[in-house]
């Protein structure tokens, strides 16, 4: 299977780094013109000098904008009116326990993990369905089924990420435009070192057998019981981006190394 995303412009939020970064660069290579976004000017541009140096064959664009806000959102949209491929992937998680984590923390979550996507979403498909052929991706997460003890509230904004795709996919009902929910599981993304930073510290082990003892620690119906690498998480998400994909939607596909235990 030969994807060629060649004509299609794909917007990545969240993309400077970690699985974004990967996505972008996966839909890159496959021809696609990708633009990448992060919060900071320096960071973003950064990111596009390293893409256009890993011999991509897709355009690179990258738009500096806080999703967090409706303001960050709109400034995107204004600069990229109009995208094929809209993968809702800027997202946020903070291990902090129920009884600690204020309102601040609630709204923070929802606002990066959900609202951005929703604003997005709004935006741009319409322009998907008058062309008639789109793809809009959420990167959610096995804790949207699983919900983590620890992040309460990053599960249930997954949910909503869950939900809201499939909602959206029957919004598009008829029309070649595919919606749908990709669900990693614990990923080795530079958020997730960061996460892991002390534990490295302490020990000095390799970062993957620390995030292999996180797994099997805190996620243990994993089957692989390591994490995923970012590249695992964007094979998937290439797929479901190109014209091979048109017949899922509405779905929620795992990435997760097996850790949802059902059928
Ligand atoms: P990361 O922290 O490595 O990268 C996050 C990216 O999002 C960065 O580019 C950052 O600049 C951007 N970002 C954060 N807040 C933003 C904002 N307000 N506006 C614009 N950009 C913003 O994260 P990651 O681990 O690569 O996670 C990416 C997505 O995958 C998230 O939605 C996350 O919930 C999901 N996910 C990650 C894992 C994992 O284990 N890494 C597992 C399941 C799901």
């Amino acid at each position: 299977m030969q994807i060629d995303l060649t004509g299609r412009t794909a917007l990545i939020t969240g993309s400077t780094e970690g699985i974004g970064y990967a996505i972008a660069r996966q839909l890159a290579s496959a021809g696609a013109d990708v633009v990448l976004n992060g919060r900071s000017d320096e960071k973003t541009a950064k990111a596009a000098d390293r893409l256009k140096g890993e011999g991509v064959k897709g355009s690179i664009d990258a738009v500096a904008a806080d999703l967090a806000t409706a303001a960050g959102c709109g400034a995107l949209v204004a600069r990229i009116p109009h995208v094929d491929i809209l993968i809702n992937n800027a997202g946020i998680f903070q291990p902090i326990d129920f009884f600690e984590a204020d309102d601040e923390v609630w709204d923070r979550h929802w606002q990066v993990n959900v609202m951005s996507a929703v604003r997005l979403s709004r935006a741009y498909l319409p322009g998907m369905q008058k062309s008639n052929w789109g793809r809009v991706i959420f990167i959610a997460s096995e804790s949207g089924f699983n919900i983590p003890v620890e992040m309460i509230h990053y599960g249930v904004s997954k949910t909503a990420d869950i939900a809201v795709a499939r909602g959206l996919a029957k919004r598009m009902a008829g029309t070649g435009v595919t919606v749908n929910s990709v669900l990693p599981g614990p990923t080795l993304s530079e958020g997730v070192e960061a996460m892991l930073a002390e534990e490295r510290a302490k020990t000095g082990k390799p970062i993957e057998e620390i995030a292999a003892a996180f797994v099997k620690q805190h996620r243990g119906s994993s089957i692989i019981q390591r994490a995923a690498s970012v590249e695992e998480i964007a094979n998937l998400v290439t797929y479901l981006a190109s014209p091979f994909a048109s017949a899922t939607t509405g779905a929620s596909v795992r990435v997760d190394g097996g850790v949802i235990d059902t059928l």
